[in-house]
């Protein structure tokens, strides 16, 4: 027996609290599973600095990304080969299940803030783990010398089975369907629950998408409602914002004390490559969530009063206060004076006023050409015609195509409060912040 279709002795399985058991034969997966690269994703938490909003939210991105490969296993192996006009040649079907087990490999710590301070991005990261001198790479290449370029072709969608990338990232994919109902549970939210059985039985393969049954279509706006509730409720809450903003702050400290030639009393050995430019792929993987909060632990002790003020803020969740902010001229210039006033009583607007942005688009229709182009979601009416989802259902047309943005102003009230602080200069920036 080939590598390719080698079944374990005996299936394994892991219990799960959204999907009961992930199931798994395949002598490919178990392999990928024990990899060190893969392994790592253990520590790195699925919602970044939400633990601090809702206490549940520590689990992990290997939870998610088991769960995904799950999810495409039961799509593959219980829906579709139960009919044989969907027969998935025994590649075939490797590729989709390891593409959806992999396909967050990339992740760092905290990726959000990570990727928005030192400009890279966890895409590159899966490519290089990949298609790179890894353990993962070792156990595609067994599978056959193309394997690993396939996989990665899938996950960066540039593959040309349009098929298999569908299942793995659209507007309804496995990874989506994982990750909403698996980060409601965690947070504990009554969001983000839907049908996915259902869904799963009215998905019918085509040639280059999944379509979806009309049967099932009141499902399929279940699942748009659940993930438009989830972005504002739990994704995008002000107080999850509130830690990454402060998040953000430390590394950007850490780095622009390191650039102007700062002694640090707990050297940041581990961010020096990050400080430097694109991390090599040896130091991307040593760094993980567990190192990272090792640092902002001993960074309580420096001589920076900034550096220092913002890690025990974090570890100790001693978050910013915020306002509404309106994107305007006029609020730009209040903006500006409230950074003149808080210079006065000396608290670096830099880091201690801070406007941050958040956005969403719940599910849109295809606009050829435009940026982040998306796939619509397809209904199959009963006449066999394909019908784009926002054309049948009333509720999904009221939210398609509508960005929705938040805008929010951060600062920290307890150090506006201080004794030491002019009252004068106080009342002034309280005035500002607090007059709409
Ligand atoms: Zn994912």
């Amino acid at each position: 027996m080939t590598y390719l279709s080698e079944k374990l002795k005996e299936e394994k399985v892991f219990k799960d609290p959204v999907h009961r058991y992930v199931h798994v034969r395949d002598r490919v997966i178990w392999d990928l599973i024990g990899t060190k690269e893969f392994q790592r994703l253990r520590r790195i938490k699925q919602l970044g600095t939400t633990f601090l909003t809702f206490h549940g939210a520590e689990h992990s991105r290997f939870n998610h990304s088991l769960g995904v490969y799950e999810i495409v296993r039961r799509i593959i192996d219980d829906v579709f080969s139960s009919r044989e006009e969907w027969y998935w040649a025994p590649r075939d079907r490797l590729l989709a299940l390891c593409a959806a087990l992999l396909h967050d490999l990339g992740h760092g710590p905290f990726s959000h803030s990570f990727e928005k301070v030192f400009h890279f991005d966890h895409e590159t990261y899966t490519q290089k783990i990949i298609l790179g001198d890894t353990e993962v790479h070792a156990v595609l290449r067994k599978v056959d010398a193309d394997f690993p370029k396939d996989v990665a072709e899938v996950i960066a969608k540039t593959h040309n089975n349009q098929l298999i990338i569908s299942l793995i990232s659209s507007q309804i994919d496995a990874d989506r369907m994982d990750y909403l109902q698996r980060d409601a549970f965690y947070t504990g939210v009554s969001y983000g629950h839907f049908d996915m059985d259902r869904i799963m039985r009215v998905m019918r393969p085509m040639e280059d998408q999944v379509v979806f049954k009309k049967s099932g279509m009141h499902a399929v706006e279940d699942y748009i409602m659940s993930r438009y509730q989830m972005y504002w409720q739990v994704y995008f809450h002000p107080v999850t914002r509130s830690a990454e903003v402060i998040l953000n702050k430390i590394l950007l400290r850490a780095q622009n004390l390191y650039e102007q030639g700062y002694r640090f009393k707990h050297e940041p050995k581990h961010f020096y490559s990050l400080f430097a430019g694109e991390p090599t792929l040896e130091d991307y993987l040593t760094l993980d969530e567990s190192i990272v909060l090792y640092y902002f632990h001993v960074w309580q002790e420096e001589d920076d009063p900034i550096l220092r003020d913002l890690c025990s803020r974090f570890l100790n969740r001693h978050l910013f206060k915020y306002v509404e902010f309106e994107p305007s001229a006029q609020e730009y210039v209040k903006y500006q004076e409230l950074g003149e006033l808080f210079r006065k009583i000396d608290i670096d607007p830099d880091y201690y006023l801070v406007i941050d942005s958040s956005s969403d688009l719940p599910y849109d229709f295809y606009r050829p050409g435009e940026e982040g182009e998306r796939l619509p979601i397809l209904l199959l009416m009963p006449d066999g015609d394909l019908r784009e989802l926002s054309r049948e259902s009333e509720i999904v047309d009221a939210i398609s195509g509508k960005r929705r943005t938040d805008h929010k102003l951060y600062y920290p009230l307890d150090l506006l409060e201080d004794e030491k602080n002019d009252p004068q200069t106080v009342k002034k920036i309280k005035e500002l912040l607090y007059r709409r």
